[in-house]
C-alpha cells in the first residue's frame, strides 16, 4: 500500500527523536545523578582496600628467584642480580648475591597482580599508590633498587616531594616512609628495615637456617 508523503516525514522526524532519546538514556541518566567529582588532591581519593595500584617491594626480602617475573604476562619486571639469594628463616631477611638491578615498567603493567601470589618469601605486593605521571615512556620504569637506597619501597608522585601536603597525602606518605604496609619478622623496626634494604644491594654471606 502506498504511503503517505506527510506520514513518511512525520514518521521519520519520530524515529530520530526516538532513537537520539534511546542513544542518550544513559548520558541524561547522568546528567541529573549526584556529582561524584573531588578536588583531588587537596580531597583523598576513595581507594577500596583490595585497589592494586603501583607496587611496594620489601627488597631486602627477595631472593632473586624470578618467580615474579616469569609469571608477568606482559614481561615488564627486570631482575638483575650478582648471585643467588637465601631467605635467612629466624630473621626473615635474605642475603647472598646483590641485587643489582628490581625495575618495573609501568608503561607496560597492567596491575593484574600476577607476580604478587607466586613469590615464596611475599615481598612484592600491589600498593595504595594511584597517581603517577611522567613525560617520558623512560620515566615510567620504576628502578625499585634506586629507591631502596633513599629507604623507600614505593615510588613517590613528584607532587608528594612538597613540603606542604594535604593531610591526607602527609599521612600517606608517613605510611610509606614508616613501612607501615609491611607486616614481617622486621615491622616496626624500620632502622633495621632501612640498613637490610641497602644491604640487599651488596653481596653477603647467607648465614646457615
Ligand atoms: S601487576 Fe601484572 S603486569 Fe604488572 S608487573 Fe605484576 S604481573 Fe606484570
Ligand atoms: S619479588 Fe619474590 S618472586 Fe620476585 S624475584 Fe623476588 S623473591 Fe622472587
Amino acid at each position: 500500500m502506498p504511503q503517505s508523503p506527510v506520514r513518511d516525514y512525520f514518521h521519520n522526524i519520530w524515529q530520530t527523536v526516538r532513537t537520539i532519546l534511546i542513544g542518550m538514556r544513559i548520558s541524561l541518566k547522568y546528567c541529573f545523578a549526584k556529582t561524584v567529582t573531588l578536588q583531588y588532591p587537596d580531597v583523598a581519593p576513595a581507594l577500596q582496600p583490595r585497589y592494586r595500584g603501583f607496587h611496594y617491594f620489601e627488597i631486602e626480602k627477595c631472593i632473586a628467584c624470578d618467580l615474579c617475573a616469569k609469571a608477568c604476562p606482559v614481561d615488564c619486571i627486570y631482575i638483575e642480580k650478582t648471585g643467588p639469594r637465601k631467605i635467612d628463616k629466624s630473621s626473615g631477611v635474605a642475603a647472598g648475591g646483590a641485587m643489582t638491578r628490581y625495575a618495573i615498567d609501568y608503561a607496560k603493567c597492567m596491575f593484574c597482580a600476577l607476580c604478587c601470589d607466586p613469590c615464596p618469601t611475599d615481598c612484592i605486593h600491589m600498593g595504595n599508590l594511584h597517581d603517577m605521571s611522567g613525560y617520558t615512556r623512560e620515566s615510567m620504569i620504576v628502578e625499585f633498587t634506586e629507591l631502596a637506597k633513599e629507604g623507600l619501597q614505593t615510588p613517590q608522585p613528584l607532587w608528594m616531594t612538597k613540603d606542604h601536603l594535604p593531610e591526607w597525602a602527609a599521612t600517606r606518605k608517613r605510611e610509606w616512609i614508616d613501612f607501615e604496609h609491611s607486616n614481617d619478622k622486621l615491622s616496626g623496626d624500620r632502622d633495621r628495615r632501612r640498613l637490610e634494604m641497602v644491604k640487599a644491594l651488596e653481596p653477603s654471606a647467607p648465614k646457615k637456617t
